[in-house]
């Protein structure tokens, strides 16, 4: 059997920022308005920094607004929930995108809940997670909405298809499996109490996986041409890259899946990097264009 075909999540990710732009564009031109996401950081964690610098690199160059606005680490609760009102009630504000973790003193779901749905461009709020499985428009949270449209371009019709979603977190597993639920897929939704994993994912024509465990799924909890997704994003040590200057061993991504041994048996599957991680930022953008629209009274976009 020939190896799977690589899912290039990278290339996937450029076609969707080209539609985005597009419809920032002609958002400007035939209406004179311009679509905007103000982001919020809280604290000084190093890699929401950097996650929050691409966001607004790629906000920018889809033709967008870009706001960022910094707390710091010991701000009070009181003081994020008064800025999200600040930007729930200005009319510039499309999209808030309030990055997380968030610092201990500060409840996560409290904040998720004082976004307004409209500008929930997550797609988080429990409004919008009532919306999505209920079938309503809503805005779809970015990593899952990403792996489905990955799935679709590389198989088509996903109706009737036996699908796993190993992971059942709020932001990742869960939405997955409302979206692959309303493509009409028979769908399993695993996690740590799953008893014969291995065996249940090698049921799986689509297998989308999100555990947070560098490499957990072997080659053999695979179905033969199977469609893998992996979301997962670990770093690990690799001393075979040699060391830095401190001493310590150069790192390596990888995925939740052993990807070298399931290319050989899938049919397709998305690498780590360069699979599900570019599809999450473009997902975000194509959602605060969409919502630029709905709050304008305009009809959805073409992305
Ligand atoms: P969470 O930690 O919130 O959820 C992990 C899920 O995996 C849980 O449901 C957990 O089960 C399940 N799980 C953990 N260990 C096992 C195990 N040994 N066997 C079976 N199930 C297990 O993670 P997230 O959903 O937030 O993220 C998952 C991965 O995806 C991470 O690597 C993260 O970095 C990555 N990620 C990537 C994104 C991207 O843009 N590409 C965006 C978001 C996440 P239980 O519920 O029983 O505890």
């Amino acid at each position: 059997m020939s190896d799977a075909t690589i899912i290039d999540g990278k290339a996937f990710a450029a076609g969707l920022r080209e539609k985005v732009a597009a419809a920032v564009t002609s958002l400007k031109d035939r209406h004179g308005l311009e679509a905007r996401l103000d982001v919020v950081l809280v604290g000084d964690d190093p890699a929401s920094h950097v996650y929050v610098r691409n966001k607004g690199k790629q906000t920018e160059e889809a033709g967008m607004v870009s706001v960022e606005h910094r707390l710091a680490v010991d701000a009070p609760e009181q003081e994020l929930l008064a800025l999200i009102d600040r930007l729930n009630g200005d009319p510039a504000v499309n999209g808030i995108l309030v990055q997380l973790p968030l610092p201990d003193q500060i409840d996560e779901q409290k904040v998720t809940a004082a976004i307004s749905p409209e500008k929930d461009v997550d797609g988080f709020h429990v409004v919008n997670v009532g919306r999505l499985w209920t079938g309503a428009e809503a805005p779809v949270p970015c990593t899952p909405y990403g792996c489905l449209l990955m799935l679709k371009e590389t198989l088509g019709d996903l109706k009737g298809k036996r699908a796993m979603v190993l992971g059942r977190s709020n932001i990742v597993g869960k939405p997955m499996a409302a979206l692959l639920l309303a493509e009409h897929c028979t769908v399993n939704i695993a996690h740590s109490r799953t008893r014969d994993l291995p065996e249940r994912c090698a049921e799986a024509e689509i297998l989308v996986v999100a555990v947070g465990r560098p490499e957990m799924v072997r080659g053999d909890w695979i179905k033969p041409g199977a469609t893998v997704i992996d979301v997962g994003i670990n770093r690990i040590d690799a001393p075979e890259k040699g060391t830095n200057e401190d001493g310590s061993p150069k790192t390596r991504l990888v995925g939740d899946v052993a990807f070298d041994e399931a290319v050989k048996v899938a049919g397709a599957i998305t690498p780590v990097p360069g699979g599900v991680g570019p599809m999450t930022i473009a997902c975000l953008l194509r959602n605060t264009v969409i919502a630029a629209c709905r709050q304008n009274g305009l009809p959805d976009p073409e992305v």
